[in-house]
């Protein structure tokens, strides 16, 4: 990866900006907190992975609202938060979670629930995270939505 002292609201907006049509149409709000912070990123590839992140979202809550009757606000939440050493991008939506049983395979290559899914953008998500010095972890609750913590390294 080649990395760089990068804003990263940029890269968001990027990927806001690619999904924003399929996201007015099936109601979700995208939004963004923690703006201003200058990340040491390969932006392209983070952009990769972001953008991988919510699309998966984007269909997660296409995929409900087939089933669904009543009306529902979505979101997907962007939020860059500091550490000590990391940056923090948590990206959350409200979609409709993930089985507890499975939450274990999502990053695992070829895993998918959907019937054309390729199973491959969380493993390759984890991969440009790891190419950064980085981690990733999810957690979801089925019902209420996922969130996925992408930790960014300030340095190294
Ligand atoms: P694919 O999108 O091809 O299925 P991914 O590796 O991107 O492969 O995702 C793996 C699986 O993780 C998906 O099939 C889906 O079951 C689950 N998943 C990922 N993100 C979400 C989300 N935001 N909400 C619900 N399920 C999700
Ligand atoms: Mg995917």
């Amino acid at each position: 990866v080649k990395k760089a002292e990068i804003p990263i609201d940029g890269v968001l907006d990027t990927c806001i900006a690619i999904l924003q049509a399929d996201a007015k149409q099936l109601g979700i709000e995208f939004r963004v907190f923690g703006r201003g912070k200058v990340l040491n990123i390969d932006p392209d590839r983070i952009k990769q992975a972001v953008l991988n992140i919510c699309l998966n979202a984007v269909e997660a809550i296409r995929d409900e609202k087939k089933t669904l009757r009543k009306e529902k606000r979505y979101h997907i939440d962007m939020t860059v938060t500091e550490q000590e050493k990391n940056f923090c991008l948590t990206i959350k939506d409200n979609g409709p979670g993930i089985d507890a049983e499975l939450l274990s395979r999502i990053f695992d290559p070829y895993f998918t629930t959907k019937n054309e899914g390729t199973g491959l953008g969380l493993s390759n998500v984890r991969k440009i995270l790891e190419a950064h010095g980085g981690s990733i972890e999810a957690e979801s609750q089925k019902g209420f939505g996922t969130v996925f913590n992408l930790y960014l390294p300030k340095r190294g």
